[in-house]
């Protein structure tokens, strides 16, 4: 009996180290997810490390065409590892084909490749801008009030050639209408006029989570300033290729691109996070 007991006493003593990370948020592609693993634990999604803060805070996300089984372990700080079988929601996107156009005969010049490669680039270099601040426990905002004219993982097919996905959700507003920080973070791009974007806006959320707003008008922030949630940091536009006056949000963990139509949904919850 008294062995037995010892037993006992040893399988609770381990118990918390053998404790699956807590997740909230929709297991679903698209989706962002927030993880809270005992302090001290190392993370990795599918064999690739997760940046984890010293009280065992993380966040994962994963992309519109995500493999539906993800892997996710948890090291507990005495080398203790646990795998779970993450098993995402198969999310349908909106597809549009369009038949029958006329073949496209405008050839952009060549200034246009040099400056989309330097743009895409200084896009790169922000997004790689990662502080190691929580700024998303105060969860996420729409940044502008209007209507939703476009959302996540939307596509066309034009001429039976797919395009590439929209991946950000789109609140459409008159011109000058305040856009605000979808939440607090540091300003990491502040550009007045790129070729698609127009005026783009990226800000730095904390450990890969970063907001990117376009087709702005005018922009009341710079790089490097640190910016609240629901602080005006520029007025909404139609500049870059936007067919009307419209800010297109997106949000990305690190270079995976998730939905914030999702990330709103999950605000609530990570809001009463511990
Ligand atoms: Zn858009």
């Amino acid at each position: 009996m008294r062995q037995f007991l010892g037993i006992l006493v040893c399988l609770v003593a381990f118990a918390p180290t053998l404790q699956a990370a807590e997740l909230k948020g929709r297991l679903a592609q698209g989706g962002l997810v927030f993880g809270l693993a005992a302090p001290g634990s190392s993370v990795r999604l599918n064999d690739k490390p997760v940046m984890v803060a010293a009280d065992g805070r993380f966040v994962i996300g994963f992309g519109r065409d995500a493999p539906l089984e993800q892997r996710l372990e948890t090291i507990a700080p005495d080398g203790t590892p646990q795998v779970q079988l993450l098993q995402l929601e198969d999310r349908t996107f909106k597809i549009e084909r369009v038949d029958g156009l006329p073949p496209k005969t405008v050839t952009p010049p060549p200034e246009y490749y040099d400056r989309r490669k330097r743009e895409t680039a200084m896009v790169r270099k922000a997004r790689g801008e990662i502080s190691e601040q929580l700024f998303w426990e105060d969860g996420f905002r729409l940044p502008a009030e209007g209507r939703i004219s476009g959302v996540y993982g939307s596509q066309r097919i034009l001429n039976g050639k797919p395009r590439s996905p929209h991946y950000g959700l789109d609140v459409a507003a008159p011109k000058g209408t305040p856009v605000l920080a979808p939440a607090s973070g540091i300003v990491r791009l502040a550009e007045p006029d790129f070729l698609l974007e127009g005026g783009i806006l990226i800000i730095d959320h904390g450990f890969g989570v970063s907001s990117t707003l376009m087709h702005l008008q005018s922009l009341d922030v710079a790089v490097g300033d640190h910016v609240e949630q629901g602080q005006k940091v520029a007025s909404l536009g139609a500049t870059g290729r936007a067919s009307g006056p419209h800010v297109d949000w997106r949000i990305n963990w690190f270079d995976v691109r998730v939905d914030p139509a999702l990330v709103l949904e999950e605000a609530a919850d990570v809001a009463g996070a511990p």
